[in-house]
């Protein structure tokens, strides 16, 4: 059987957000991005979006207690009872035992792998969209008009945490607090490791191919 309670797991830019987006089709299980909720809680002038921005705009974590909060609400929504996708959540060894703590049982760890050197590129050169969050590329995936969304028509934007000044602080923050996680839900066997680079349905292919076994 598929798996469908996940955490996708990588560094910035491995591309979880994207895969996500796809696997939430396939699965149809929601997609439950800490990362987006914080920013849709920053445009909303909420007291969480204000506590998260410092931390958020240095590409430190924001604290434990918060992200918690937030996805324990999350989650029970009734749309997450046959499923989830974890994206960018959990990142630290405290937030992994809350979701023990809750009685939540993850299935499956996707271990979404790309180096740092092709990390940092991705980061630096990605753009969003204001409207319908789609991302694209300067380079691997510009939008057919500079500054508009291809989906939507919207307003591309470049996050303040893609700066080159920021990413290496995401990169050490993810080094230092989310990859021992691996360690930690492979002693459980349930995680699986993937290649991510290359073309993204063949990445999308192997996701697949790891929640079937
Ligand atoms: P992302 O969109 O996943 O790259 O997240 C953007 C930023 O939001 C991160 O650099 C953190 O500041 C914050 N963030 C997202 N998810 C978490 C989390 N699980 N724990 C702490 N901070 C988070």
């Amino acid at each position: 059987m598929r798996a469908t309670r996940l955490i996708l797991l990588g560094g910035p830019g491995a591309g979880k957000g994207t895969q996500s987006k796809r696997l939430l089709e396939t699965l149809g299980v929601p997609q439950i991005s800490t990362g987006d909720l914080l920013r849709e809680a920053r445009r909303a002038g909420t007291e969480l979006g204000n506590q998260a921005k410092s931390f958020m705009d240095a590409g430190a974590l924001v604290p434990d207690s918060l992200v918690v909060a937030l996805v324990k609400e999350r989650l029970a929504q009734p749309d997450a009872a046959g499923g989830y996708i974890l994206d960018g959540f959990p990142r630290t060894a405290a937030q992994a035992a809350a979701l023990d703590d809750n009685g939540i049982a993850v299935e499956r760890v996707v271990n979404l792998v790309v180096p740092d050197e092709v990390l940092v590129p991705r980061l630096a050169g990605r753009r969003i969209c204001r409207e319908c969050g789609s991302s694209f590329h300067v380079d691997f995936h510009p939008t057919r008009v500079e500054g508009v969304c291809d989906v939507c028509q919207g307003q591309t934007y470049q996050r303040a945490d893609d700066s080159a000044e920021v990413i290496p602080q995401r990169l050490r923050a993810y080094v230092e607090q989310t990859a021992p996680l691996v360690e930690f839900y492979a002693a459980r066997g349930i995680v699986r490791t993937v290649d991510g680079q290359g073309d993204m349905e063949a990445i999308f292919a192997r996701i697949l191919e790891a929640l079937d076994r």
